[in-house]
């Protein structure tokens, strides 16, 4: 099965050259553990990267390391990620376990963790909360309920984690990732029979839409 929604490749070069903040490490390594194709984008990149660090001289670049990237490309087909040998290899239906790289930042399964109520229908459970400006957190959405209709500040990253939602751009299952910018308003609707749990990445604030939005712009910020 090939996960629908995989993270732009900007975000991936970022993760395979290390250059990435915690919170979106987390959700990019989180997402690996869940898609295959991905893994193969991040090792392909890593043998990049590699190359490029190995070739001394910047004028035989272009010679050498095509050469040598194709042949580390070949080479590292169907290697195995790190947490591969401890992680299904596919998302299975029904599988709701917490993907490994976050079974450390949680302590404990979906259900036995300190869930903080954010309404009748969502809960969220903050995570990396000495990252000034960056807003991580575990989202859970009742089964078949929304979230308000929102605006973006600056970008949204989303990993479905358990469940499924909709919204204006799709359809989003475990190991789907979004991501959303101030272009994007949007009203995600859990599906029926789930509740929909995702670690969310915000760099900026939401913008809420409408009267009951705008005075939840006022006394909250989810
Ligand atoms: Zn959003």
């Amino acid at each position: 099965m090939t996960v629908a929604h995989r993270p732009p490749q900007e975000l991936l070069l970022d993760y395979a050259a290390g250059t990435l903040a915690e919170p979106l490490a987390l959700l990019v390594a989180s997402h690996l553990v869940l898609c295959p194709e991905s893994r193969r984008h991040v090792a392909e990149l890593e043998a990049l990267g590699g190359a490029l660090l190995e070739s001394a001289a910047p004028a035989t670049l272009a010679e050498d390391s095509l050469t040598r990237t194709l042949a580390r490309l070949e080479a590292s087909d169907g290697r195995p990620a790190p947490d591969e040998a401890t992680e299904p290899p596919h998302p299975s239906p029904g599988d709701e376990t917490v993907p490994g790289p976050l079974r450390a930042y949680l302590g404990g399964a979906f259900g036995q963790i300190a869930w903080r109520r954010l309404g009748p229908k969502m809960a969220e459970v903050p995570l990396l909360t000495h990252y000034y400006g960056v807003k991580t957190r575990l989202l859970r959405i009742k089964a078949g309920a929304g979230a308000p209709a929102h605006g973006h500040e600056g970008h949204e990253y989303t990993l479905v984690l358990q469940g499924a939602y909709e919204d204006e751009l799709g359809h989003y299952r475990r190991g789907d990732v979004s991501v959303c910018d101030s272009s994007v308003t949007h009203h995600p609707v859990a599906d029926p029979g789930a509740d929909c749990i995702c670690l969310v990445v915000h760099d900026g604030p939401l913008k809420f839409k409408g009267l009951v939005g705008r005075a939840l712009n006022r006394f909250i910020r989810i």
